[in-house]
């Protein structure tokens, strides 16, 4: 199968030939149809998570059919289209999984980090972590949701009941997020980089009722802030735009340093929190309500060969929406 692979952190992603993998007992041979590219991506490409596999297929948002299953696969079948994303196997043991927190297991393993993920011809996932799909969506649509998608979707089930909702940093995860907070009747205050008008007028046209620059306040206090940016200066500067017993909750895996705040703009019951990785019950409940809002997904499509130029335009955030591998 072809496969772009990454060698060591800093360096651009190789086409190689490699052998087609083989299930496991427990796992599902799937032919990839389609992979998105997430912002998790270039952190292990620029070495910012520790310890990834090497060499290692990146990509955890796949879309694939099932070709092959190992022995012990119950529940899915030869030809069934399904979903593999980030979390992508737990031990079932620790305190964290035995307490409906299995997105902090101690030994839980990540597709595209850890384990072969889908910037391939086939992939390989334990069957236990594969979602069936809703069928409203073609393979490339589905892809983001699974990542920008379900992680979205957790930051915002853990921003609470926030009427005023501010998204900083508008990219794959915040314009489904976006539809999801004004069909549950929020209203949303997108923040982009400055001077970003493009994106600003991207997140209006998906409902926000307001958008502007990270450096400006928002026109009135917010409830709740997400933060999907990966610039630890927002931290405080969401701080400063919610109000009184108000969220910040931080959605990506890595974020510049913060910097240094005064009491003061946490004071008054606000809280800043983290989102790490998901629940397969958070990706239950996300598929389920995506159709239904329904989540229109924006995609930029790319040949699996141009994985490199993919992820150059979302560093540069020249996408809108989410960046999506056709094998
Ligand atoms: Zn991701
Ligand atoms: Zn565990």
């Amino acid at each position: 199968m072809r496969a772009m692979m990454l060698d060591a952190p800093r360096q651009p992603l190789r086409l190689a030939e490699r052998p087609r993998p083989a299930p496991g007992p427990d796992e599902v041979l799937i032919q990839v149809r389609a992979c998105a590219v997430c912002r998790t991506d270039l952190h292990i490409v620029d070495g910012e998570l520790p310890d990834p596999k090497l060499p290692l297929i990146l990509g955890h948002e796949i879309v694939g059919t099932i070709v092959e299953q190992g022995a012990r696969v119950a529940g899915l079948s030869i030809g069934q289209r399904v979903g593999v994303p980030w979390l992508g196997w737990t031990c079932g043991a620790c305190r964290y999984c035995r307490s409906g927190r299995e997105n902090l297991c101690d030994q839980a393993r990540f597709t595209g980090y850890t384990i072969d993920g889908g910037y391939a011809e086939y992939a390989v996932a334990d069957h236990r972590f594969c979602f069936p799909l809703p069928d409203a969506y073609s393979d490339s649509a589905a892809a983001p949701l699974l990542c920008a998608g379900l992680i979205g979707y957790r930051s915002l089930r853990l921003a609470g009941e926030a009427e005023r909702l501010g998204i900083y940093g508008f990219g794959a995860a915040a314009h489904i997020i976006a539809q999801v907070a004004r069909w549950q009747g929020r209203r949303v205050f997108a923040f982009t980089r400055p001077g970003d008008t493009t994106t600003q007028q991207f997140a209006r046209e998906l409902g926000a009722v307001w958008a502007g620059d990270s450096t400006e306040p928002p026109p009135e206090e917010l409830d709740a802030a997400i933060i999907f940016a990966p610039v630890g200066a927002l931290v405080p500067a969401a701080l400063r735009a919610v109000a009184k017993g108000g969220v910040v909750v931080c959605g990506g895996i890595h974020m510049s340093d913060i910097p240094a705040f005064p009491y003061a703009i946490l004071w008054g019951e606000r809280v800043v929190r983290s989102v790490a990785n998901l629940t397969r019950q958070d990706g239950e409940e996300f598929l389920r309500i995506a159709p239904r809002v329904p989540v229109r997904v924006a995609i930029e499509p790319f040949a699996l060969e141009a994985a490199n130029d993919a992820l150059t335009r979302l560093r540069q955030g020249q996408l809108q929406g989410a960046a999506v591998l056709t094998p």
